[in-house]
């Protein structure tokens, strides 16, 4: 287990859903298990974004001299305003774009309505090598779906084992998955959407709708209780990360990634060619 400068406590312990974790009284303002303030976290973001780059690449290489499947599917959910854009965009911007395998959910589209829910997530798996991203996810089948009942209270239900099943295949098939529920208060989640008002840059970002659903606030936090009560396995466990500071959210996020692929034990793969006698005949070209 790695624990890097500023961690008191690893983030992947401090970080992982307990049974004692509730959704509703969590502190969306702390920092668990880091004790730095923001312009340490703004350095390590850096720092650990490079040593984030370095597996990756590790990964990548990795995959094209074995017909193992390994790869890694980081899942993001949260509310809106959460920061789920800023974690791919600072997380995920440190790595290779050619080995990230990237999707995002939105509302399903009639012909993804006509399939089963888990049909577009099994599209849009990684690839061998690949770090997958996934910017909302078969999740909202269980929290949008739930607090709206858009199918019926029957049909929700089964889909708690249906997801566990579905992802305790994709470990065993050489997924390391990686689940982060990140949370902002709703005073937070007021002032980003304030800003997005504010901001010409940042119109495109707001949906009327985005204040309708703070109306489902209660619901919502009942649905993603029930999300991390039903959904955290041994295989696939959730990560609960407060983000009403967004550096702290980076930072987290990029230290899960980095235990993912360092439990991987990666190594660089061997030269198939002769060094010795390529330096000559490189020397002698
Ligand atoms: P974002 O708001 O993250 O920028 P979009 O506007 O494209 O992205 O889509 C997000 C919206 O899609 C959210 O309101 C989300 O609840 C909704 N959504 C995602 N998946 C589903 C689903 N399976 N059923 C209904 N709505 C969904």
């Amino acid at each position: 287990m790695s624990t890097s400068e500023g961690w008191r406590i690893p983030a992947v312990e401090a970080l992982r859903v307990t049974e004692a974790t509730r959704v509703a009284d969590l502190n969306t303002n702390g920092t668990p298990g880091f004790d730095g303030d923001k312009a340490l976290g703004a350095r390590l973001l850096e720092q650990r974004g490079a040593v984030l780059s370095g597996l990756q690449e590790m990964l990548f290489a990795g995959a094209r001299t074995t017909d193992e499947h390994r790869s890694v599917l980081l899942i993001l959910q949260g509310m809106d305003t959460a920061g789920k854009g800023g974690v791919v965009r600072h997380v995920i911007g440190h790595v290779d774009p050619q080995g990230v395998d990237h999707a995002s959910f939105g509302v399903p589209t009639p012909e993804e309505k006509r399939h089963h829910y888990l049909w577009r997530i099994r599209r849009e798996l990684p690839r061998k090598g690949q770090l997958g991203v996934f910017d909302r996810s078969h999740y909202e089948d269980i929290l949008v779906v739930r607090v709206h009942d858009l199918v019926p209270r029957t049909e929700w239900e089964t889909r708690y084992d249906e997801i566990n099943a579905f992802e305790h295949d994709l470990v065993e098939s050489g997924t390391t998955v990686v689940k982060v529920a990140m949370f902002v208060s709703l005073d937070e989640q007021k002032s980003r959407l304030a800003e997005r008002l504010d901001r010409p840059d940042k119109y495109w970002k707001y949906h009327p709708s985005d204040v309708t659903e703070r109306g489902y606030w209660p619901k919502y936090q009942e649905a993603y209780q029930a999300m991390l009560d039903r959904t955290s396995t041994e295989h696939a466990p959730w990560f609960v990360i407060p983000s009403d500071r967004k550096w702290f959210s980076r930072l987290a996020v990029t230290e899960l990634l980095i235990d993912a692929l360092e439990r991987l034990d990666l190594s660089w793969p061997p030269a198939d060619f002769d060094i010795e006698a390529e330096k000559l005949r490189l020397a002698r070209s």
